[in-house]
C-alpha cells in the first residue's frame, strides 16, 4: 500500500535560482514525495529535479559524524573517491574535539601568520542567514576579506557590469514578465535544462504571440519554436551586440528621451559601435548581416522588450563586456523601467542571489556596500559592536585568486561551507594541489564531496529539508524555507556549526533563533529593511526592494530612476577580446562546459538522487555527428578529451546542437571532472573564469 504522509511542509526546491515553492510530504522523518506549491515563481510547476531530486537527504553516504584526516592519511591533489574507504583516511571524533581542532589550528595560522593567511568559501547552497553568519565570521573572527562563494563562477560579470551601468546587480524584471513582453532575447543561456519551469513560462509567452529570439553558440530547445534563432560562432558575443548597437543607431531607432534624461555615456557608446557595421561583424560572428538588422530592429521597436541570459554570456575573460553590451542595448532603446522589458541574468543556484546580497563576496558587505567605504566599515562595526578600526578596509581574494594564493604559501588555512572547489573550480587539478597544500582544511558539508576528501576535519552538516531559513531567487524574492526532517545521525544545522567555530575564535554570539540572524541582517541591509520574519512565515515570500514595512516591495525596478548616485544608468562602450586560449593544431577543437537537467552543479546532492541518477547515470560528452566520425568514433564510445591541463575520458553521445569543432561536457561525473581541463583565465573586472572556451582535442579511446 502507498505509505501516507504523516506531515506536510511547505518550502522552496533546493536546486536553481527559480526558486520553486514546493510541499514536502513527510512520514517517520523520510520524504515520501514532493508536490508544487502556488508559489509567485512557479504556480505549482516543478521539473524533474525539484520533482524527483530530493532523497539525497537519506542517501547512505551522508557524512553522520564529526570526522578528522588520520596522521598518517596523505593528502593528495587527485584520487578516485571511495566513501565506503573513508575510515582508511578519517577517523570519527566528537563534536567538541573536532571543533576544537578545527576552530584551533585556525586561530593558530591566524595569530602566526597574520589575519590575510585565511580564507572562506560558503555556498550558494546555504540560507541567506548562513551566508550572512559565514560572512560575518571571516570578516570578524578570521579578520579579513577573503570570503567569497559560486557566484565568481556563475554571474559575478553580469553583477560588476549591473552594478556599474545602473547601480543595482539584481535583475530589473522578474522571469514572469516575459509573458508582457512582445519581444524577448535569450542569449547564453538554456532555460530548458538549467531553469526549466522559467523555461515554461517563456514557452507560454511565445503561445501568446511574444516573438522569441535565441543567440546561442549550442541550439537550445528553446530554439525550435524562436521567432530567430542567433547560432553565432562561441566568444563572438561582443561582435554581435555591437553590431546589433550599430543598426539601432544608424536607423534612427534610439530612444532619445530616455538616454537624455535617464542615462550618461551615450555619444561615447555611439562612437564606439560606429566601427561595428553589421557587415563587417557578420563573417566574426557567423551571423548574416540581414538577420542582425533584423533583430536589432525588432528589439528596439517593440512595445515591450526582455532580455534574459545565462552563463554562455558570463562566463568570458570579457563576460563583463558581454553583459555591459546588453546593458547598452535596453538603455538605448529605453527598453527597461517598464513591465515586459529590462534586463534578467538568470541566476544559477538557488541562493545565489541572497547568498551575494548576504555579503558571501569578498569586495562588498552585505547589500552590496563596498568595504572600501570609511563610512560603511563604521556602520557595520557599529552594528557588529566593534571597536572602531576593527574590519579590514581592503577587499578579499576571490576563489580562483585564493587557490593561486594558497600555492604562493600566503594563504594557509581555509573553511569551506557547502562548497566543492575540488570540482568547481577552473583548472581543477591546480586547485586540488593548492586545497592539498593547505596547513589546515575545515570542510562543512553533507557528503564526503571531493573537497572534502582533502580536508583535516569534516563537519556533518544539514541538508536543504533539515533546517529553517530564507532563500532569495532569480526574481529578487526572499523565500522561507521550512524545516521538514531531522538531520541524520549526528549531523548538526550549519547556523549552529559556524557559531560554535566563532564562538572557539572568541566571539561571542547569541543567536538562539534563525530569525534572529535575519532580523539583523535587515538591520544591515537597506533594501530587505522592511521584511520582517512574521511576514515571511505567513506570505512565504517577499520581494525585495522592500525598505519600509508594510511596503508590497517591486517587482519591476528602475521606474523612475537608477540606484546611482546621478541617478542615471551609464554608458559603457566596450570592444573585441579574444578568449585566453584559442584553437590551434595541436588541441585544434573548442570545450564549452556546463549543466544538464537532471544533475546540478557538482553533483554531489543529484547523482545521490536515485531517479536523477538513474536518468543520467555516465560521464558524458556531446560531440557532433561528423566530429565523431571524423574522429572514428561511434555514439556510446569512449573517448577522451584534453586540455594543455588534463584529461578525462568519457562516453560520447552524438549531439548536432553544437556546432563543428565545439565539444559540450556537464561538470558534474567526479569521474570524468571536466573542471581539469578548462582555464583558469580571469575577467579582469569580475575575476570569472572562462568555463566556455578553452582549446581541447579529442580522440577515441
Ligand atoms: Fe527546482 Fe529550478 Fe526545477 Fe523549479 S525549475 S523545480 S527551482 S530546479
Amino acid at each position: 500500500a502507498l505509505a501516507v504522509p504523516d506531515k506536510q511542509v511547505a518550502s522552496v526546491c533546493p536546486y536553481c535560482g527559480v526558486g520553486c515553492q514546493l510541499t514536502y510530504n513527510i512520514k517517520d522523518n523520510k520524504i515520501l514525495y514532493v508536490e508544487g506549491r502556488d508559489g509567485p515563481a512557479n504556480h505549482e510547476r516543478l521539473c524533474v529535479k525539484g520533482r524527483y531530486g530530493f532523497d539525497y537527504a537519506h542517501h547512505p553516504h551522508r557524512l553522520t559524524k564529526p570526522l578528522i584526516r588520520r596522521a598518517d592519511a596523505p593528502k593528495r591533489g587527485d584520487f578516485t573517491m571511495d566513501p565506503d574507504n573513508v575510515m582508511d583516511v578519517f577517523r570519527e571524533a566528537s563534536w567538541e574535539e573536532a571543533l576544537a581542532f578545527a576552530a584551533g589550528q585556525l586561530k593558530q595560522i591566524r595569530d602566526q601568520h597574520g589575519k590575510k593567511a585565511l580564507a572562506g568559501f560558503g555556498s550558494a547552497k546555504g540560507s541567506n542567514e548562513e551566508a550572512y553568519l559565514f560572512q560575518k565570521l571571516v570578516r570578524v573572527g578570521f579578520g579579513s576579506n577573503n570570503v567569497d562563494h559560486c557566484t565568481r563562477l556563475c554571474h559575478a560579470s553580469s553583477v560588476v557590469a549591473l552594478l556599474e551601468g545602473i547601480g543595482s546587480g539584481a535583475v530589473s524584471n522578474p522571469v514572469m514578465d516575459v509573458t508582457k513582453a512582445e519581444v524577448v532575447i535569450i542569449i547564453g543561456a538554456n532555460p530548458t535544462v538549467n531553469h526549466p519551469v522559467a523555461a515554461t513560462w517563456i514557452k507560454n509567452a511565445v503561445r501568446n504571440g511574444t516573438q522569441l529570439v535565441v543567440c546561442d553558440p549550442r541550439r537550445s530547445e528553446l530554439a525550435r519554436i524562436a521567432h530567430r534563432f542567433l547560432q553565432f560562432k562561441p566568444d563572438t558575443d561582443v561582435a554581435l551586440l555591437n553590431a546589433m548597437m550599430h543598426v539601432i543607431v544608424t536607423d534612427g531607432l534610439v530612444d532619445r528621451e530616455f538616454i537624455e534624461s535617464r542615462t550618461v555615456g551615450y555619444e561615447e557608446l555611439k562612437q564606439n559601435v560606429e566601427g561595428y557595421s553589421p557587415e563587417k561583424m557578420a563573417p566574426i560572428c557567423g551571423i548574416d548581416a540581414d538577420t542582425i538588422k533584423y533583430v536589432a530592429r525588432l528589439y528596439a521597436t517593440s512595445r515591450a522588450s526582455m532580455i534574459l541570459w545565462g552563463m554562455g554570456v558570463s562566463q568570458h575573460i570579457h563576460g563583463t563586456d558581454n553583459a555591459r553590451c546588453l546593458i547598452a542595448l535596453a538603455l538605448m532603446t529605453g527598453q527597461i523601467g517598464r513591465p515586459g522589458t529590462g534586463l534578467h541574468p538568470l541566476r544559477g543556484q538557488n541562493n545565489v542571489q541572497g547568498a551575494s546580497d548576504a555579503g558571501l563576496i569578498p569586495m562588498m558587505y552585505p547589500d552590496y556596500q563596498h568595504v572600501t567605504d570609511p563610512k560603511v566599515q563604521a556602520s557595520f562595526e557599529q552594528a557588529w559592536k566593534l571597536p572602531v578600526g576593527t574590519l579590514d578596509s581592503t577587499p578579499g581574494l576571490t576563489v580562483v585568486e585564493v587557490m593561486h594564493a594558497i600555492k604562493k604559501g600566503e594563504i594557509r588555512g581555509m573553511y569551506v561551507m557547502g562548497e566543492n572547489p575540488a570540482m568547481s573550480d577552473p583548472d581543477a587539478t591546480h586547485a586540488r594541489e593548492s586545497l592539498a597544500a593547505l596547513d589546515h582544511l575545515v570542510v562543512q558539508d553533507i557528503f564526503l564531496t571531493e573537497t572534502a576528501y582533502l580536508a583535516d576535519v569534516i563537519l556533518p552538516a544539514s541538508a536543504f529539508p533539515e533546517k529553517t531559513g530564507t532563500f532569495t531567487n532569480t526574481d529578487r524574492l526572499v523565500q522561507m524555507g521550512r524545516q521538514a526532517i531531522d538531520p541524520p545521525g549526528d549531523a548538526r544545522q550549519d547556523l549552529w556549526i559556524i557559531q560554535q567555530i566563532a564562538e572557539r575564535l572568541g566571539l561571542d554570539w547569541q543567536y538562539s533563533h534563525v530569525s534572529e540572524v535575519f532580523d539583523e541582517m535587515r538591520h544591515t541591509m537597506p533594501s530587505i529593511g522592511g521584511i520582517t520574519w512574521d511576514r515571511l512565515e505567513r506570505e512565504h515570500a517577499v520581494t525585495y526592494p522592500c525598505v519600509k514595512e508594510g511596503d508590497p516591495g517591486e517587482s519591476v525596478v528602475f521606474v523612475d530612476d537608477f540606484p546611482r548616485e546621478s541617478g542615471r544608468a551609464r554608458f559603457v562602450p566596450v570592444d573585441i577580446i579574444p578568449a585566453a586560449e584559442r584553437p590551434d593544431a595541436e588541441y585544434p577543437m573548442v570545450l564549452i562546459t556546463g549543466r544538464q537537467l537532471e544533475h546540478w552543479h557538482t553533483g554531489s546532492m543529484t547523482r545521490r538522487a536515485t531517479v536523477l541518477d538513474a536518468i543520467e547515470p555516465d560521464p558524458i560528452a556531446l560531440i557532433h555527428p561528423l566530429d565523431l566520425a571524423a574522429m572514428g568514433a561511434r555514439p556510446g564510445d569512449i573517448v577522451t578529451l584534453e586540455s594543455r591541463r588534463g584529461a578525462v575520458s568519457l562516453y560520447a553521445r552524438a549531439d548536432d546542437s553544437s556546432p563543428r569543432g565545439a565539444i559540450f561536457v556537464p561538470f558534474c561525473f567526479y569521474e570524468a571532472a571536466i573542471n581539469k581541463l578548462t582555464n583558469a583565465a580571469l575577467d579582469p573586472y569580475a575575476k570569472i573564469p572562462e568555463f566556455k572556451y578553452c582549446a581541447i582535442r579529442a580522440s577515441l579511446g
